[in-house]
């Protein structure tokens, strides 16, 4: 059974690097019948930003990339933009620990901007090293994703986390943290998690499941709102990782083939969860994906 064509596909996380495919990868995910990317910033090049300069010229690629992306492939691209969390770990390195949270402090505030002018949509990736890091380093990482998540709640968008795998008590713990910064749950969103789990066991918080066959497969049948991701890297040394960009259209069009049922599973990310989350409907008029 064939997708309908109004509906939209989304790869809910996913960066594009100028040093990598770039446009060439959105053609292939478009080919594959994908038509919304949300597009994460990332470190372009080989120095750690060190300053608010640095992440304004890192979102600028990001846009520049998104807008090529556009304009080449008729897809539309959503900006996710934050500095990385991990950025702050190896830039205390060099600048002291305080002097690195001032400067993670300024490009959120950067980025929450971006989001009240309407270029980004999210502010992410934001919160913790998925390894584990000196007390007082943990600490810093810990105060600089409060402000995260405050300049989010002030802006109204959500926020789209990057830290370890979670486990039902670690999905409750970041819910109490972000209660604490009086941060809606509903607009938390996990990105890169592996395990499906029951909405009981989310805490609240969104889960952006890695678009693995398992993964794709198991998540197809819990209410939502989820996302499905490949976290494509867009990496020369490490090609096709984490997965493909064209992988959730690939899968999207599997489920299609299940039949009526599977489409309306599909409904729930590409359509429902957006809504719920950010506050917009992606839709598809004619075959033309739009915002
Ligand atoms: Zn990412």
């Amino acid at each position: 059974m064939a997708l309908p064509p109004d509906l939209p596909v989304i790869d809910h996380h996913c960066h594009l690097s100028p040093d990598g495919e770039g446009v060439e990868a959105a053609r292939r995910f478009r080919a594959a019948g994908g038509t919304h990317l949300f597009l994460a910033t990332q470190q372009y090049g080989a120095k750690t930003p060190d300053c608010v300069e640095d992440y304004a010229a890192q979102f600028e690629t990001t846009e520049r990339i998104a807008r090529a992306v556009e304009s080449m492939t008729g897809a539309v691209v959503y900006l996710t933009i934050a500095p990385y969390p991990v950025d702050l770990v190896r830039s205390a390195e060099t600048l002291g620990l305080a002097a690195a949270v001032e400067v993670h402090r300024s490009a959120l505030e950067l980025a929450g901007r971006w989001v009240e002018e309407g270029r980004a949509v999210a502010v992410g990736e934001v919160g913790r090293p998925h390894f584990s890091v000196a007390p007082e380093v943990f600490e810093a990482c810990s105060e600089v994703f409060r402000t995260a998540l405050e300049v989010a709640r002030d802006v109204g968008c959500p926020a789209v986390v990057h830290c370890e795998e979670l486990t039902p008590d670690s999905y409750r713990e970041l819910a109490g943290f972000a209660a604490r910064a009086s941060f809606p749950l509903g607009r938390l969103v996990k990105h890169y998690a592996k395990v499906v789990r029951p909405v009981a066991d989310l805490g609240g918080i969104v889960p952006s499941y890695l678009a693995t066959r398992d993964a794709v497969a198991a998540s197809a049948s819990q209410p939502g709102p989820w996302f499905w991701e490949t976290d494509f890297l867009d990496d020369p040394k490490r090609p096709g990782a984490v997965l493909d960009l064209a992988t959730v259209a690939r899968r999207a069009r599997g489920m299609g083939e299940t039949g009526p049922s599977g489409i309306e599973a599909l409904r729930i990310p590409f359509e429902a969860s957006v809504q719920q989350v950010y506050g917009f409907r992606p839709t598809v008029r004619s075959g033309v994906p739009a915002r």
